[in-house]
């Protein structure tokens, strides 16, 4: 393993650690939650289109169930290891315990560059994987979804497996799916419209006015798109934004719809017209008032934590934030709304595809939008309570909520 690979994992244990000190919980049960149940690692041989054989790495991790079935998404990426999936299912662990849904931590993902991959090689490898992992995940024991690069196409072709597999149509083994297999309305924005949720309370208690708020976004997908709408739809300007090719900035601001229709177009914000080309980094550091990682993880560190600007961050990407960045923006006086909480309206609406899908009965957008809101505002003022209390930065606050949870649950199990 090299360094990197073995880091990442560490590093997401320091906020658990901070919390386990408030909380005053002894070592042994810091390290049950310091630890993986269970993790599958698979070799998915795939049929290229070239006639040869290549063979892919997949992986399926579950790392705490005592609040309910693993749950969490599946990422395609190059940089995919067993140490970024230890990191992202931990998150999951956390973040379902945030937002109080009754799930414990699952991720999943395969070592590969999609855009690379034409759609029929794609398929070969999504099947390759479902069929690899379909006897370990399942509507009551891990519920995978999407994440970095995967898609409700790749969700239908899991699921599809997953029936052939098991001979039972269980549409709740996965969430995101597309509408017309169970799919739940409003799941497609949910990341972003539950970041808005939280972006509105965090303004609340930081008395920042949304009109005329300039906003910063790192990343310009899934998560990023939708939130950017809704932030110019109350008046905020979009004044830089990148995407892993390229970055752009207008001081004026950007209408989001236009630089998603450019992007669609050239697949790449690139070149948006009127705006500066500044590169992939740039939105970190630019003057502005809210700043949105809603990329990869490791973007804001020790190097440039210093020179950010904004008064206000929101965590839309997984782990975007350092440790040793977290401690900077705090002395600095910026306010985080962390990853856990911030971006955890994708797997709550995943939750409500997964509920709708067992009571086999759909609700319509308003009703899951109304349920998201109720959800997300909820949970931030049990962090923000937290935080007050004990006088933390928000994260370590986010993650003396969910500790307790999740220990509650352990408890009330007897696992500890
Ligand atoms: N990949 C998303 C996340 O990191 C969503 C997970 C899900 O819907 O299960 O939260």
């Amino acid at each position: 393993m090299s360094e990197k690979e073995g880091s990442l994992f560490e590093e997401s244990l320091k906020p658990l650690r901070r919390a386990a000190t408030i909380l005053k919980l002894e070592p042994d049960v810091v390290d049950v939650l310091s630890s993986h149940e269970r993790i599958l690692i698979v070799s998915i041989p795939v049929k290229m289109d070239n006639g040869k054989v290549k063979v892919f790495t997949g992986y399926r991790a579950q790392h705490n169930t005592a609040r309910g079935p693993a749950k969490g998404g599946t990422r395609y990426h190059s940089g995919v290891c067993l140490d970024e999936i230890k990191s992202l299912s931990f998150w999951m662990s956390i973040k379902n315990a945030v937002v109080g849904i009754p799930y414990g931590g699952g991720k999943g993902g395969i070592t590969c560059n999609p855009k690379e991959m034409s759609v029929g090689e794609l398929e070969r490898l999504t099947r390759g994987y479902a069929a690899q992992i379909a006897r370990s995940i399942g509507v009551d024991k891990d519920i995978p979804a999407p994440d970095v690069n995967t898609t409700a196409q790749i969700m239908g072709w899991i699921a599809d497996e997953y029936y052939k597999v098991t001979g039972e149509i269980v549409p709740g083994v996965i969430t995101s799916k597309a509408l017309s297999i169970g799919g739940s309305r409003g799941r497609g924005k949910a990341t972003g419209r539950g970041g808005f949720f939280t972006t509105l309370e965090a303004v609340k208690v930081l008395n920042l006015p949304l009109k005329g708020a300039r906003v910063s976004i790192q990343g310009w997908g899934n998560a990023a798109q939708p939130i950017a709408q809704y932030l110019h739809e109350m008046g905020a300007k979009i004044v830089a934004v990148s995407d892993s090719a390229a970055g752009v900035y207008n001081a004026d601001g950007m209408n989001p719809m236009a630089l998603t229709e450019h992007k669609t177009k050239t697949k790449s914000v690139k070149g948006f017209p009127g705006a500066k080309a500044v590169s992939t980094v740039d939105p970190i550091t630019v003057d502005c008032d809210i700043f949105i990682p809603a990329a990869l993880e490791t973007q804001i560190t020790e190097k440039n934590a210093d020179k950010v600007k904004a008064k206000l961050v929101v965590e839309l990407a997984n782990g975007p934030t350092t440790p040793e960045a977290d401690k900077i923006l705090h002395e600095k006086g910026i306010f985080v709304a962390p990853d856990v909480l911030a971006n955890a309206g994708g797997v709550t609406v995943s939750y409500f595809e997964w509920v709708q899908n067992r009571m086999g009965y759909y609700w319509s957008e308003e009703e899951v939008d109304e349920k998201l809101k109720r959800v997300m505002g909820e949970a931030f003022k049990d962090v923000y309570q937290s935080y007050k209390q004990y006088k933390i930065e928000m994260r370590t606050a986010a993650y003396v909520t969910a500790v307790q949870r999740i220990v509650d649950a352990m408890r009330a199990l007897g696992r500890i």
